[in-house]
């Protein structure tokens, strides 16, 4: 038996910095936050840690940010979406130092900014060194834990999006830990689940976060737009982790550099600005020079040196505890999913193709991205897109019309997770062709016949579908066989829904 509950405010699946964004910018409307983990863990926004690039310093604008965004963006970013990030993102910064984040300072209380890769400019807000998302995040959630209008109940996940006759989105079936489903009933619901990784056998975010608010989305009809472009990282530590510990981008941007195992560098025989090149340009040069046998590893010892513990205390205790100290040896790495630029398509308040449902921070395609995310793009996002949507999601009303009825998506075991994680990793990765795309495909089927539609199925299946329809390589998105750039067209992709019946 399912209970149901009606909420009357916003309604926002994932606990990231974009669904807490959100749950504090909808007041003076309440707001309830589900996390299907307790608040900090399981997602990618605590585990940041370079920073949120932002033009603060002198000589720098948003136009230049903006530019340097779309140039990354290979031809695919929406100049409306880029423009308000860049020109709104000096507020979303200065707002969440505003609640407590402690953000690097200049002498004369201005924020240190770091330089990162195909940034033109030092814009890179950070904490700690290498601590950005952490503190960020442990602000934030103060500042929603303290909210009188912020509930948050953690462990819940959502497993359904609960839709009406005129197909407008009306809140989710959800599950507790104790196994207990509940349809919670709202006028507004937001996505806040965050990216793909963990459908990825090598990933640097959390494993939780798998897709499932881009499957939910699809399932209730909405449109879901570039799915087909995933960020590797190019620098994961190989130290035979999972998730994969990041070596961040910071380190090269103070000149670590990338060598083979015999100590030379390969980047300048890639790329005019070698190890400074686009994250996708990196990632593939470490995947040829890891196939051609002659490994990849991030060499710190001069640039950084004695000053690694201090400077990057996250990089180091991650190598440390594996039993490699960076001081003294060069980091074997590989590319690993890092981030998803497609997603729920919105607009730039967050709404989706489907009334009563909104999108923000990595599960949504604001366009902002394009085909490629520049460094420190993405907890901006949350930050001012999730602000956004939680403002425009509270101005909801409930239609007050019937439901249809809504079973939760079924269960994927974990035998068939790894399994579609490795094979995601061969068929969807850094280099793709047409032939492993569709043994992809037919891996996907083959598990939901045997498991039904999970939901980490749905985010896979349009992954993968997005990147054989796509015949050209673009950005992120990398074909063997059609090596060439072709015409700058954003994908689109809308599933019909499930039939279902009314519900009383
Ligand atoms: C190691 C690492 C380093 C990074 N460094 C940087 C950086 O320096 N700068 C930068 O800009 N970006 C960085 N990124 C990317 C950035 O952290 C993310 O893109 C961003 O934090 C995404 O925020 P989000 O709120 O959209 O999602 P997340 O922070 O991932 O939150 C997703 C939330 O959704 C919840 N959830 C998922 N599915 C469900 C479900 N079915 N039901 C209920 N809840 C669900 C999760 O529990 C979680 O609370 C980094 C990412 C990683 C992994």
């Amino acid at each position: 038996m399912t209970d149901r509950t009606h909420f009357d405010g916003v309604l926002i699946i994932g606990a990231g910095l974009a669904g807490l964004s959100a749950a504090l910018a909808a007041a003076p409307r309440r707001a309830l936050v589900l996390s299907a983990a307790p608040l900090g863990t399981g997602c990618s926004s605590a585990w940041a840690q370079g920073g949120m690039a932002v033009a603060l310093s002198d000589g720098d604008a948003p136009a230049l940010h903006g530019a340097d965004t779309i140039a990354a963006g290979a031809g695919l970013c929406d100049p409306e979406a880029v423009a308000i990030l860049t020109r709104e993102g000096p507020d979303a910064v200065r707002r969440l130092a505003s609640l407590g984040a402690p953000f690097d300072r200049t002498g004369d209380g201005g924020f240190v900014q770091g330089l990162e890769a195909a940034h033109g400019r030092a814009r890179v807000a950070r904490v700690g060194g290498d601590g950005a998302g952490k503190a960020i995040m442990q602000a934030v959630i103060a500042a929603v834990r303290d909210a009188p209008t912020v509930e948050i109940r953690e462990g819940v996940r959502a497993r359904r999006l609960l839709t009406d006759r005129a197909g407008r989105v009306r809140g989710a079936l959800v599950e507790a830990a104790d196994g207990s489903l509940t349809e919670i009933v709202a006028p507004a619901t937001i996505l806040a689940t965050g990216g793909l990784g963990g459908l990825y056998a090598v990933t640097t975010t959390p494993r939780e976060v798998r897709g499932e608010g881009l499957a939910l989305a699809a399932l209730a009809g909405a449109a879901i737009a570039d799915a087909e472009f995933v960020q590797f990282h190019p620098t994961a530590m190989d130290l035979g982790l999972d998730p994969a510990p990041l070596a961040t981008e910071a380190l090269r941007g103070e000149g670590a550099k990338l060598v083979d195992r015999g100590g030379a560098r390969f980047m300048p025989r890639y790329h005019p600005a070698a190890e400074l090149a686009p994250r996708d340009v990196v990632a593939r040069a470490i995947e040829s020079e890891r196939r051609a046998g002659r490994g990849a590893f991030l060499d710190a010892r001069e640039a950084i040196g004695e000053a690694f513990a201090h400077e990057f205390p996250a990089v180091f205790a991650a190598a440390m505890a594996a039993g490699l100290d960076p001081r003294r040896q060069p980091i074997p790495v590989a590319p690993a999913v890092h981030y998803h630029m497609g997603g729920i398509e919105t607009d730039a308040d967050g709404a989706t193709t489907l009334a009563g449902l909104y999108a923000a921070g990595e599960c949504a395609s604001t366009g902002a991205h394009g085909a490629n995310r520049l460094a420190s793009n993405s907890l901006l996002e949350a930050a001012v897109f999730g602000t956004r949507a939680g403002r425009a999601a509270a101005l909801a009303a409930d239609p007050g019309t019937g439901l249809l009825a809504a079973t939760a998506a079924p269960d994927l075991p974990d035998g068939a997770l790894q399994s579609l994680r490795r094979a995601m990793s061969q068929g969807a990765g850094v280099v793709r062709d047409g032939a492993g795309l569709r043994r992809l495909l037919a891996e996907i089927s083959a598990l939901e016949a045997a498991h039904g539609r999970a939901l980490p199925l749905v985010a896979a299946r349009l992954v993968a579908e997005g990147a054989l329809a796509r015949r050209e390589s673009r950005g992120a998105h990398f074909r063997a066989d059609y090596p060439q750039l072709g015409a700058p067209i954003r994908s689109r992709v809308t599933l019909s829904p499930a039939p279902a019946a009314a519900a009383a």
